[in-house]
């Protein structure tokens, strides 16, 4: 904040309109934001920028809102490429052992410092967390300036959590609850009551496998989002998370409450759940949608690529192209700034300049004009930022790349050295 980013001659901006329906792509133009604002978009842009601004040369460059990660476990990055070939039930017994065995303070700190450098190099700026330790996720996170958003999974300890993650300007509050079947419905309605009491938001898994849906059925005599409605649960503050057995008659009781939704297609496919999100109802409906990576199971914290997974996933269970894909990126890129609860997600003045550059890659990305601009940077597999910016403050340069790298070597030659002689991460046992 304060200072003058003048961004010159953009080869590309790519940005959705408020309402998140369509995107619309600019050619040569310059971009400036000062105090944190987007205040010109136009091929002069020079003109009204003072002396001293800062001033990217971004003809070579792709410019997009930076992008939220709007689920994920981010420290789980210390179990990178662990247990590739479980599927969801064998995976979550094995990783819950693992975790009760090895998991500190410090593992969560460092493995969220790789999250994090990760998510910059992907142009996201922001993300919402669910797991141990989460302050220490909030000070990793904030030390390379991503904003986080995160909580509480247990009330005992509600308060000093929450009041830990608001003494960082980056650290966001919310609720956390595993799941439906993890947690006790008096734990669920204690931190409900926290979550009301605090102005909160709560994050939960809900109906990621077959089994889990029957689980509940069983328990309750009602589907997970029948019974969360008719136990009071659902309302404009509580995020649904992964929703692949959701039925279509619980489609309509999302909507009455404006529960938000959010997906993570890669990781669904990983661990064979199976199911499906129905993305095109959830949207027709004008429900709110997001994408996340979830943890480690996500493999990469990459959201351009999440968004490629969703599209191709809906297309090949649902044999249409109805979704199109500019129209699934606007809608992406305005609902997860809503989903984490901060401005964002358009490039227009008056806007906060939360914004991510993307190099044009020529042998990945080209040959490439405004016409195949969204199809080649997302179906192809993203692409690497060069700078990303919050609130016209920037996090990543081509010279800061150096110190991430460092940083990251650094992080991982300690996790390598802590955890790679006592877990075996294919198997899924810790060895001593
Ligand atoms: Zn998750």
């Amino acid at each position: 904040m304060g200072s003058t980013v003048l961004i010159k001659n953009a080869k590309y901006i790519v940005t959705p309109d408020e309402r998140g329906e369509r995107t619309y792509i600019l050619r040569d133009k310059d971009i400036l934001a000062e105090n944190g604002v987007i205040i010109c978009i136009s091929s002069s842009c020079s003109e009204v920028s003072p002396r001293g601004s800062i001033r990217i040369n971004a003809d070579k460059h792709v410019v997009m809102p930076a992008m939220i990660n709007c689920h994920t476990h981010a420290a789980m990055k210390i179990f990178k490429g662990s247990l590739p070939d479980k599927e969801f039930w064998e995976w979550l017994d094995k990783i819950i052992k693992i975790e009760e065995k090895i998991i500190t303070k410090e593992l969560v700190y460092q493995g969220s410092k790789l999250a994090s450098i990760e998510m910059l190099l992907n142009g996201i700026i922001g993300f919402i967390d669910m797991y141990y330790y989460p302050g220490e996720t909030v000070k990793a996170a904030s030390e390379y300036g991503l904003l986080v958003r995160t909580g509480p999974y247990r009330p005992d300890n509600a308060y000093a959590v929450l009041s830990r993650i608001k003494n960082y300007p980056n650290g966001y509050p919310l609720i956390n609850i595993h799941s439906l079947y993890k947690s006790d419905p008096e734990i669920i309605d204690k931190m409900y009551t926290i979550a009301e009491e605090q102005g909160l938001p709560i994050h939960i898994h809900v109906s990621e496998t077959r089994r889990e849906v029957y689980l509940v059925r069983r328990k309750t005599g009602k589907w997970p989002v029948q019974y969360m409605y008719s136990n009071g649960w659902l309302n404009e503050n509580v995020i649904l998370t992964h929703l692949n057995w959701v039925l279509s008659s619980e489609i309509p009781l999302i909507k009455e409450k404006n529960a938000k939704v959010v997906n993570c297609p890669h990781s669904a496919m990983r661990l064979a759940e199976a199911g499906f999100c129905p993305v095109y109802e959830i949207l027709r409906e004008g429900i709110i949608l997001g994408v996340g990576t979830d943890g480690s199971t996500g493999d990469r914290y990459n959201l351009l690529d999440e968004i490629r997974m969703m599209l191709l996933l809906y297309r090949h269970n649902y044999w249409d192209t109805r979704l199109k894909l500019q129209y699934l990126f606007s809608k992406i890129m305005v609902d997860t700034y809503k989903i984490f609860g901060i401005k964002g997600g358009v490039i227009k003045p008056g806007w906060p300049a939360h914004l991510s550059l993307f190099k044009i890659d020529t042998a990945r990305h080209r040959p490439l004009g405004a016409s195949n601009l969204l199809a080649s940077l997302i179906l192809s597999g993203g692409a690497e930022a060069d700078y990303v910016m919050i609130n016209g403050g920037l996090v990543l340069t081509p010279e800061m790349k150096t110190k991430l790298y460092t940083d990251a070597e650094r992080v991982s030659d300690r996790i390598e050295e802590k955890l790679m002689r006592i877990v075996d991460y294919y198997e899924g046992e810790v060895i001593e």
